[in-house]
């Protein structure tokens, strides 16, 4: 519980509003191409710019993409649902409104679990969208640009309840929903290029009471900035209640710079855009056959697979929810696994070095990583049966990073396994015997940390292959 808390006694409530661009091909009602980044305004046809007589004929990839998140948030999908007009004016949305829907969503009543939750969160509503447009202040000296290629890419939007109550579980919330999105593959969940948006709903009220009237923040381009906004929010409003003033219903904007959120506009309420059924749009039939279809593209979810890992690789919670944070790494390490290497070794190597090398690779990406699961399960087998050590597996895993070949034949090759042949051993520590009298009177008088020191001088001399445990014994019977 923090200070202001404690002083005040005003407990935050906080609801989120979330938009996330769906990745189809094209528009969610007309033909032209969904992409980022392209020449502004050359994706832009009479309907997505709202030319009179022009028809929007809606995306059936859309649906499926939103059908298909909603039921991986354990939502309804209702069989029927209705696009209705949002009426406003803004120089990104030519047509004077957006077609979103608004009575009859097509999804509700979802939730995800937090752990450091008792309740789940609740997802309120799931409906689909179109965006709008994007104004550009930076193109133009002293006036603003409009590109167009943005509207009429479909949106979902998912709105919770108010069931959260810190900044950190909000961001915590955003963290496992963005998890449960790339799972479902359904968007590039790219905040910086706005294809995630976080609006953060705050208010703060006694506990007990009803709740206190909120603002809604907006404008934050990270996580970390959804969860920076929320706090400051927070404490604005506890400073202000506390003081015996009244929150103002309002929007306001975060300035990232500044660390602040500043007044936008009065909020506007629902019966300001004058919403009505859309009369260019049929109502949306969902079947059952198409929703069954649709069910069992669903994979298997990340909380699921971390009870599973759990259960079925005895690793610990927090390992296996690192080893889950994305479906590529969950499905690289489980493969490692059935590759043949034991699960806690794949667990330490995969969270390790391949989480190391996929960082350190320009690519950056799990798939063009040379050491597939196979060669991976290799190196760990081979460590595992004492033919190499474990600075000699991390020096092969080096090298098939680089070549992509076989562990075993690295090992062949190079001459790396593991030497455990006395007369070998003997030599090398002859060697180090000789050339360290100091040493060996020291250690022969009581000064048993030296071990250690000996030990690592032969493993020098052998390039780290002389076999640890025959080392130890031969080293303990030479010198005591
Ligand atoms: P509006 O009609 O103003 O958009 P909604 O009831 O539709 O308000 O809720 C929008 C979002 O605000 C939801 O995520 C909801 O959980 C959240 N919310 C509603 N009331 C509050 C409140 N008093 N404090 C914090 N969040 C709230
Ligand atoms: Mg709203």
């Amino acid at each position: 519980m923090s200070d202001t808390m404690v002083l005040t006694g005003l407990e935050p409530v906080i609801g989120l509003e979330i938009h996330v661009q769906l990745k189809t091909r094209t528009k969610l009602f007309c033909g032209n191409l969904n992409e980022f980044g392209a020449e502004p305004n050359t994706h832009t046809c009479p309907v997505c710019l709202g030319l009179p007589g022009a028809l929007p004929v809606l995306n059936r990839e859309a649906i499926a993409l939103g059908v298909r998140a909603a039921l991986g948030l354990h939502c309804s999908v209702h069989e029927r649902s209705v696009f209705a007009r949002k009426n406003y004016f803004y120089p990104d949305l030519p047509k004077g409104y957006q077609i979103s829907q608004f009575e009859e969503p097509f999804a509700t009543g979802g939730y995800i679990e937090l752990p450091a939750m008792t309740e789940p969160v609740r997802i309120r509503r799931i409906h689909l969208e179109e965006d709008a447009g994007k104004s550009l202040h930076d193109r133009i000296d002293r006036a603003t640009a409009v590109d167009l290629n943005r509207t009429g890419v479909p949106l979902i939007e998912i709105v919770t309840e108010p069931d959260l109550s810190s900044a950190a579980d909000a961001r915590d919330f955003l963290v496992r929903l963005r998890q449960a999105l790339e799972y479902l593959d359904v968007s590039d969940l790219n905040m910086e290029e706005g294809s995630l948006r976080v609006d953060a709903n705050v208010s703060v009220r006694r506990p007990g009471d009803p709740l206190g009237t909120k603002t809604e923040v907006k404008n934050m381009n990270s996580f970390s900035n959804v969860e920076r906004a929320i706090e400051y929010e927070i404490a604005r409003q506890r400073r202000l209640v506390s003081e015996g003033g009244s929150v103002y219903p309002e929007t306001l904007l975060w300035d990232a710079n500044r660390g602040e959120a500043r007044s936008m506009r009065g909020k506007e309420e629902s019966h300001d855009y004058r919403y009505f059924p859309d009369p260019d749009l049929p109502v949306v039939e969902i079947p059952d056959d198409w929703l069954a279809e649709i069910a069992v593209s669903i994979p298997e979810m990340p909380w699921d697979r971390v009870a599973r890992f759990q259960a079925d690789f005895g690793l610990a919670r927090e390992h296996a929810e690192y080893l889950t944070a994305t479906r590529d790494l969950a499905d690289y390490y489980e493969a490692t696994v059935k590759a043949g290497a034991p699960s806690a070794d794949a667990a330490s190597w995969t969270l390790g070095e391949v989480l190391k090398a996929v960082k350190s690779d320009e690519a950056g990406d799990l798939a063009s990583l040379r050491v597939t699961p196979g060669l991976l399960a290799g190196v760990i087998v081979l460590q595992n049966q004492g033919r190499i050590s474990r600075p000699i597996a991390r020096q092969v895993f080096a090298e098939m990073l680089e070549t992509g070949r076989p562990a075993e034949q690295i090992v062949e090759e190079r001459g790396l396994a593991q030497v455990s042949d006395q007369g070998a051993l003997e030599g090398w520590v002859d060697q180090v015997i000789s050339a360290n009298p100091d040493a060996v009177e020291r250690i022969r008088g009581g000064e048993a940390k030296l071990m250690g020191f000996f030990v690592g001088q032969v493993m020098k001399l052998s390039g780290g292959k002389a076999d640890p445990r025959e080392l130890a014994s031969l080293l303990k019977s030479r010198l005591s």
